[in-house]
């Protein structure tokens, strides 16, 4: 992506007080979040395949906070559910995004809310993790991003009986399997050290 774009998008997203970071490189990135990991504090993670992608969660697993992490093995249901209450007490919370916008707004959509849900209140510190691919002009590009490309992709990987794994573009089903049921925009925050957006140059989830 143009150099002229990212610093519109940072730009923007200042104006909304929020801060955008951009990594030339993974390791930069990586980096950053392992600078702010000091011992003893208490990391949650959302769903993100560009997390996984850097290769985030073996850094998370191997330093001295307390990581909340849901993907451990042999996880309960009961004790998932209680990580994802204790992710609003966390000092910070890791997640990826669907889609943002050049006017610096931050689209999500969510199944069952426990990722959006500490973005927008409760961990000290977020920190949103995303590839230059999921940089859009406006909200309608955003809603179309999420609706033809990033829901159904998602779906099809949760193994959803949802129309959209089929046709591969959303369908607005009202499928029991639905998991487009929360759509936040995020363009705005009182405190303008809370959200961080951390841009890496590339193509990183879906
Ligand atoms: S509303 Fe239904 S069809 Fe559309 S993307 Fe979501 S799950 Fe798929």
């Amino acid at each position: 992506m143009e150099k002229e774009k990212i610093e519109q998008l940072i730009k923007s997203l200042k104006k909304n007080r929020i801060e955008g970071i951009y990594f030339s490189s993974e390791t930069d990135l990586i980096n950053f979040v392992i600078d702010n990991l000091k011992p003893g504090i208490t990391v949650g993670i959302g769903d993100s395949l560009t997390i996984e992608q850097l290769g985030l969660f073996d850094y998370l697993r191997q330093s001295s906070i307390r990581f909340l992490d849901k993907y451990q093995p042999d996880i309960t249901k009961e004790e998932r559910s209680q990580l994802y209450r204790d992710n609003f007490s966390a000092d910070i919370f890791l997640s990826g995004i669907n889609a943002i916008t050049l006017e610096g707004k931050i689209f999500n959509l969510d199944g069952n809310g426990s990722r959006v849900a500490p973005i927008i209140y409760g961990p000290k510190r977020v920190f949103l993790v995303c590839g230059t691919n999921k940089i859009v002009q406006n909200d309608e590009e955003a809603i179309s991003r999420i609706k033809n490309i990033a829901a159904p992709i998602d779906a099809k990987r949760l193994n959803k009986k949802t129309p959209c794994t089929k046709t591969g573009i959303c369908l607005d089903c009202k499928s029991v399997d639905k998991i487009c049921n929360y759509y936040t925009i995020i363009q705005g925050q009182f405190d303008k050290e809370r959200i961080k957006v951390l841009l890496i140059n590339g193509k990183y989830g879906f």
